[in-house]
Order: C-alpha cells, then sequence, then structure tokens
C-alpha cells in the first residue's frame, strides 16, 4: 500500500444506518420503494439508476457493503403480474450492476436472487425485488455470528456516490470526472485554476479510485465523502458525474496545484450552477456552509 492515500472509511467500525433497524426503529408507512420512487431527491433515496420499467436502488440496511436491489416500477409481489420486457430488463440491469459493482467495489463474487413472499424472507413481501450482495473471499466471518450483526467497513453514503459515479460515467462517456474536495475540518473547499478539480477516468479503476489517486501526492488522508452531483438519475446523463471527498492536504507543499477558499469566496468565483451543486452536496453531507 506504499505510495497509496489512506482511506477514510476503511478505518470505521461504525454503522449507523443500522441502528433503526437493529433496534427496532419505527417502518415508514406504505412501501419503501413506492416512497423513494415518489421522492424527488435520489440521492437521498438511494436511487442509483431508473430505467423504462424498474430502478435499482441500494439497500440502507445492507448485507455487505455495495448490497443493492433491482426493483420493478410496478407495486407487485408476482413475477407473472410484470410484463415480458420488465422482467427482460430486471435481468439486463443485475448483469450490469454486477459489472458496476465489480469495478466500483472490486469484490470477487455477488449473491444475486429473490425473496418472493414472507414466507421465503422477503423483508418487504408486497413489492418484488432482486438482490445483488457484492462478496469478497472471507467476507463470511464470524462476526455475524458472535456479534449478531455485521461490521460494513464503509458507510452506505460513499458507496452510493461510489456506485452512481460509474453510472453517471456509463450514461455519460465522460472521459474526466469532476470533484468536490472538502477540507474535514474548514469550512470550505479546494479547487484548481478557478473551478471544481476534475480528474482523468481510466477505463480499468473506478471513478472514485482515480479521484483519491490524483489527491495522494497533495492529501495525507483522502476519503469518499458521499455524492455531490446532481439529485435527480435522471436529468444527468450529459452531466459529469461529481464525487465529495474529504482530503487533508500534506502540510508545507507549497507547489499543490490546489487551494482552498471558503463557501463564500467559492460563490464569488464559480459559476452559479457549479456553486449551487457545491452548496446541495454540503448540505446532503450535512456540513455547516454558513460564513462565521
Ligand atoms: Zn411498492
Amino acid at each position: 500500500m506504499t505510495g497509496e492515500p489512506r482511506f477514510l472509511p476503511g478505518a470505521r467500525l461504525w454503522t449507523p444506518w443500522r441502528m433503526a433497524y437493529v433496534g427496532g426503529g419505527e417502518r415508514e408507512p406504505g412501501c419503501v420503494f413506492c416512497n423513494a420512487l415518489a421522492g424527488e431527491d435520489d440521492a437521498t433515496s438511494l436511487i442509483v439508476h431508473r430505467g423504462e420499467h424498474s430502478f435499482a436502488i441500494m439497500n440502507l440496511f445492507p448485507y455487505n457493503t455495495g448490497h443493492l436491489m433491482i426493483v420493478p416500477y410496478s407495486h407487485t409481489h408476482q413475477l407473472m403480474d410484470l410484463s415480458q420486457d420488465a422482467r427482460a430488463e430486471m435481468t439486463e440491469l443485475t448483469a450490469t450492476f454486477c459489472d458496476i459493482l465489480q469495478l466500483a467495489m472490486n469484490c470477487d463474487g455477488f449473491n444475486t436472487g429473490m425473496n418472493l413472499g414472507s414466507a421465503a424472507g422477503a423483508g418487504i413481501a408486497d413489492h418484488l425485488h432482486h438482490h445483488i450482495v457484492p462478496r469478497w473471499t472471507g467476507d463470511a466471518n464470524f462476526m455475524p455470528i458472535i456479534g449478531g450483526t455485521k461490521v460494513l467497513p464503509e458507510l452506505v453514503a460513499a458507496t452510493y456516490a461510489k456506485v452512481r459515479a460509474e453510472v453517471a460515467r456509463r450514461k455519460s462517456g465522460a472521459g474526466t470526472i469532476d470533484v468536490v474536495m472538502f477540507a474535514p475540518d474548514q469550512p470550505g473547499l479546494y479547487v484548481a485554476g478557478d473551478d471544481l478539480p476534475a480528474i482523468s477516468l481510466t477505463d480499468d479503476m473506478p471513478a472514485w479510485k482515480s479521484a483519491v489517486t490524483a489527491f495522494s501526492a497533495e492529501a495525507s488522508v483522502c476519503g469518499v465523502l458521499g455524492w455531490a452531483g446532481r439529485a435527480s438519475t435522471v436529468a444527468d446523463e450529459t452531466k459529469w458525474p461529481a464525487l465529495a471527498l474529504s482530503c487533508s492536504p500534506r502540510a508545507g507543499n507549497g507547489s499543490s496545484p490546489y487551494r482552498w477558499i471558503s463557501f463564500e469566496q467559492a460563490s464569488a468565483l464559480l459559476t452559479d450552477s457549479r456553486y449551487g451543486q457545491v452548496r446541495e452536496a454540503a448540505n446532503r453531507l450535512g456540513m455547516d456552509t454558513s460564513e462565521p
């Protein structure tokens, strides 16, 4: 691992998104899939793709990191209720997302399949869904048995961003990715020249890793925080994907191409749409963007 930056999320043994589930928190009224579809903000709903008949959504209570589901738009528990086109698209999306997860998560295999009916173990029995669970050699360790829960090495927001970046890249065919690089201890971000840093992509490396690697010479610690692109998965076909990173710059590096600016300075420097995107990402990630 020499020469590679440390990845912030790798050290986490903290799974707060499971607490509502493990602790028996209140279930939202209605169907979670239909509610997610009706929402405006796909990045908050964890929807990574909307197709013609079905969509792909990350599991908020994952069995393993990167667990996502292919779900038909139709609220039904019967496969026979779906059109042949819908069933075919679900199979196509399963193949596509296995490919995307393999690149984005570097996993070794997958469990995929459906639990039809609560007797078969379906958590949401009324609205059928196809699971895709990434697997790594040796991931079935003692923790689920001894601890009664799984320890996931990454927050869902970061996994969502990694997967969404690959989806957006495929839709746009983009050769570069623009990133919002926040500093963890200062309310502001880094720019290159007068704009957000643009990162070159290669076919064999996930977009998030290209971004983190690009900053490795500048940053002592660098990791993916979440998605900084458009909230809607439909509107961004021709837009660049955009990741939010957190980077602590190395001390004493006077030759860095990046410079830190406050949110107020960013509002004057960046175009309105760029700055709007930055503010939206910061708010989604729970950052305070108000000036002192
Ligand atoms: Zn539903």
